[in-house]
Formats: C-alpha cells, structure tokens, sequence
C-alpha cells in the first residue's frame, strides 16, 4: 500500500492518503460501494492499517452523497468497514475527538480535506465535490468544530488533499454559476477551469484559519492519475482512494 501524506500534520496526529498501486489487487482501491469483489476490497483496507501500524483501530466511513451533512463520531466503533451497510448514511463529513479510530473519505476527483485541532485534540475528514463546495461544508465543519469541542480557529490546521486541479477540472456553465470569478477561468469554448481547491482554501481562511496553517497539495488527480484515481479521466473508473485522520 503506498500512501502520501501531509507535511503540515507533522507526527501529530495519525493520517494519509491511499494511492494507486497496481501492484496490489484493483490497484489499491480502498471502495466497496463501487461493486468490485468485496474480499479484495477488504484485504486492501487491512494492509493500509497494517501498515499505519495500527490494525486494532475502528474505522468510520460514511456513504457519500455529495450532500454537506456532517456527523460526529462518539463512539470507538467500525463503521462502513468491514461491510459498506454499516456506513453513515447520507454524509460527506465527519468530526471525532475519540483516540485509537480513524475517520476517512473516498473520492476520485472530488477534494478530501482533513481536519486537525492540536489544542482540543480533534480530527475531521471532509468529502467536497463541487455541490459541497457550493454548500461550504469546510466551513460548517469548522463551526461544528467550533461548537462541539471549543475549537479554535487559530488552533486548525488543514490538508487539501489530490483533487481534480483546475488544469483539468472544465465545468459548463451550470457549475461554474456557483462560484465567484477569481476560482475560475473561462475557456474559448464558454467552459470555465474551475479551482475548487482554492475554493476551499478561501473558505477555510474566511472560516478563520491561518494561511500558514493550510496545506494544499497540488497533485492533480487527472494529471497524476499513475497515483491517484481520477473518475473522469479514466471516465467512470470503480477505484477510490481514501483520506483518513485518527488520534493515538
Ligand atoms: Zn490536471
């Protein structure tokens, strides 16, 4: 299992992200909701713990709708794990400040954010496609970090995961509506470039985060797609990778 990481976590908190790995069945995918052999799925999912070194973690995974419903995790108990009917239904956000699990989001194009809050001890995995974006569900993560736990905004720092990068990410019109002029750039043929990456990053500095306290990788899923899945540029592939954070 290959897995990257951000710098900004430093050995804080436990986190990373899957890649595409063609030595490993499906290419390391990490989904069971994309109807490939669960086992498979499965064996995966245990060597990215294993190798995390921690196999008696729980895990929660939600089912994905590109909604902005955010849920708090208050038990150490696997969800969507072993078996995707245990996942949270309908939810791209998750917030724990429980140890000894990891929380995580799947996507292929979409920007998984993860979450940290040193001083309250505080995790959080974000799932934001465009629909997300438009709702601002980074930003209704970090009030619920605010209002759950005490967060403080100055104690957050965030990792902007491998997404669709605005060199590849064309949107029609109907999209781009959505966002404000200096996200996008329009194209000769009435498209726009659209850079939901600096979407969120803005949200998150308007949230209150420091800029110094946000990581953005700049990894494109399209244009790396050797190390991360894209689902347009394989134009519907079943993999997923996932982007998970816990606390020790
Ligand atoms: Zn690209």
């Amino acid at each position: 299992m290959k897995l990257c990481h951000f710098d900004i976590f430093e050995d804080r908190c436990l986190h990373a992200i899957t890649q595409k790995n063609t030595t490993l069945p499906l290419r390391g995918s990490v989904a069971l909701h994309t109807g490939e052999p669960q086992k498979k799925v499965l064996q995966n999912r245990q060597k990215l713990l294993k190798k995390l070194g921690v196999s008696d973690f729980d895990v929660v995974l939600a089912n994905q709708t590109h909604s902005s419903n955010i849920i708090i995790i208050e038990q150490n108990e696997s969800k969507g794990w072993d078996s995707g009917k245990s996942a949270i239904d309908d939810c791209d956000g998750l917030i724990t400040n429980k140890k000894n699990i990891l929380i995580g989001v799947m996507s292929a194009d979409c920007v998984p954010i993860l979450l940290y809050d040193d001083t309250r001890q505080v995790v959080a995995a974000i799932h934001a496609g465009w629909r997300g974006t438009r709702d601002g569900i980074i930003t209704k993560a970090v009030d619920k970090m605010i209002t759950a736990f005490g967060c403080r905004t100055s104690d957050i720092v965030a990792g902007i995961g491998p997404s669709i990068g605005v060199c590849c990410y064309e949107v029609g019109d109907d999209v781009g509506a959505n966002f404000d002029d200096e996200f996008k750039v329009e194209t000769s043929n009435g498209k726009y470039m659209l850079d939901l990456k600096r979407v969120n990053q803005n949200q998150l500095i308007k949230a209150g985060l420091k800029k110094e306290s946000i990581e953005v990788l700049s990894l494109c899923t399209s244009c790396d797609n050797d190390k991360f899945f894209s689902f347009r540029k394989e134009r519907g592939c079943s993999g997923r990778f996932l982007s998970i954070i816990g606390l020790r």
